[in-house]
């Protein structure tokens, strides 16, 4: 959940300080879809934000990795689960506007009035955007009273569609049986921090299952992701290295 976050806002505190705007401190990787650019700002951890066909979508907007006040507000926030790291009510307010649409885990959706409850398997279709929340959970990592960091049937991940993209975005989660099984995905968000989330191994063997063009490490704290890009050379498989710890 948190392992890491700190060095990651040291680094973009040191952007922020600079000369540069807010937006400009954050990498950012654009992708074609029929449904024109997707353009991705990696805003650090396990925080995003995508703007595609003229749509602002944060997800899990996390202030202290970002400014909000300079970023663009939201017309839909994607929320995995309740988790200190992945919902902030500061941050969610900073990008609500009155037109936004909030699709949250049930337990987030229960803390945010207007929300929309997105249990394990829910689709949702916005602005010709759909969004699958699939299962996030842990098989193996565990809390020292033998409760998994996140249990099954709590928290999601989301796969956005977009024309002819499919994007995952997969939260908090081990590679359990239902992600391996997702088919199309173009790019995804794998998850790769100890004790919390996954292993290079368990990443690579997500991967090496879904078979993205384009692999995002993210949520890595100080995970080593030389490991990971070492275990899918040959693959096929970009693995594109981002400041998100
Ligand atoms: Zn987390
Ligand atoms: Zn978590």
């Amino acid at each position: 959940m948190r392992n890491g976050w700190l060095w990651s806002v040291g680094v973009i505190g040191l952007a922020l300080s600079g000369a540069a705007g807010a937006a400009d401190a954050f990498e950012i990787d654009t992708l074609a879809t029929s449904r024109g650019p997707l353009r991705i700002t990696c805003i650090g951890h396990g925080t995003l934000m995508f703007e595609v066909a003229g749509k602002v979508i944060h997800v899990d907007p996390w202030s202290r990795l970002a400014d909000y006040s300079r970023l663009p507000k939201a017309d839909l926030v994607l929320i995995t689960h309740d988790h200190a790291d992945h919902f902030d009510p500061v941050a969610l307010k900073a990008v609500t506007q009155p037109a936004t649409r909030v699709l949250a885990n049930g337990v987030v959706a229960a803390r945010v009035p207007g929300a929309v409850a997105m249990a394990n398997g829910r689709t949702v279709t916005y602005a010709d955007i759909t969004i699958e929340a699939v299962p996030a959970y842990n098989l193996v990592h565990r809390r020292p009273d033998g409760t998994p960091f996140h249990p099954k049937g709590v928290g999601n991940g989301y796969v956005l569609t977009l024309g002819d993209r499919r994007v995952y975005v997969a939260g908090d989660t081990e590679n359990v049986p239902e992600i391996k099984a997702l088919k199309d995905i173009h790019c995804a968000f794998l998850p790769m921090n100890l004790p919390y989330t996954m292993t290079p191994e368990m990443v690579a063997e997500v991967a090496l299952a879904l078979k993205p063009a384009i692999l995002y490490p993210y949520h890595f704290g100080d995970t080593d992701a030389g490991r990971l890009a070492a275990l899918l050379a040959g693959h096929g498989i970009e693995v594109r290295l981002r400041r998100l710890q």
